[in-house]
């Protein structure tokens, strides 16, 4: 086993949006092994794709995860813890980009570049079954509710294949998206556990 800096992204626009992402980031720091490093500050986003739905809450977590040695099995272990709080969280499978009470991206994993044909058993029947596990996020770097809170905590962050750091990138898709695309409403309260 060894230790790795795991960065998740976290996304939220059902039901109570705030509520479900603050208790995510507790449950995910009860994950056997894992240990909650930093928390971003909290940002309402514009929904990408499907616009015809409830605005989405997003944060970003860094935290140290031990893990199996070999990359893939790694980020297969960590999908699959992850894909365990989105079903105790009642993300309902549905269509892409489509409104869900909890997602959980894991955006990068320090060195580790990773895709897996298939995460088996992962999401049996859901619709993304077929899709392969690609670490680091494959769409992280033109997404501003990925970048904008992980450039808070990690603005130094380079992925394997990133062309600048989360800072950079972050600054460049904020031209693209503008100003109101993602906008920070509160930071996270290490003492009070949630965003104030
Ligand atoms: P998006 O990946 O664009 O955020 P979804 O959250 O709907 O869209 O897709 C989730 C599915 O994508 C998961 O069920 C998983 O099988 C697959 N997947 C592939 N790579 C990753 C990753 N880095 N993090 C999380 N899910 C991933
Ligand atoms: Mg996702």
């Amino acid at each position: 086993m060894r230790s790795l800096v795991v960065h998740l992204g976290i996304g939220a626009n059902l039901d109570d949006p705030v509520a479900t992402l603050t208790e995510a980031v507790v449950a995910i720091g009860q994950i056997p092994g894992w240990a909650v490093m930093q928390v971003s500050p909290l940002y309402r986003t514009r929904p990408v794709g499907l616009l015809e739905q409830p605005e989405f809450f997003n944060a970003a977590v860094a935290l140290h995860a031990t893990l199996p040695p070999e990359p893939a099995a790694a980020a297969l272990e960590v999908l699959a813890r992850v894909k365990e709080l989105e079903r105790v969280f009642g993300r309902v499978p549905s269509v892409r980009f489509g409104p869900r009470r909890l997602d959980i991206d894991i955006i990068a994993m320090e060195d580790v570049a990773v895709v897996h044909p298939r995460p088996l058993g992962t999401e049996p029947d859901g619709p993304d079954a077929e899709r392969p596990l690609v670490v680091p996020h494959p769409s992280a770097t033109e997404r501003l509710f990925v970048l904008a809170p992980l450039a808070d905590i990690s603005p130094n962050l380079q992925a394997p294949g990133w062309a600048g750091t989360a800072r950079e990138l972050r600054d460049r898709q904020r031209r693209i998206e503008g100003d109101d695309a993602a906008i920070c409403v509160g930071a996270w309260d290490v003492g009070a556990l949630r965003w104030v």
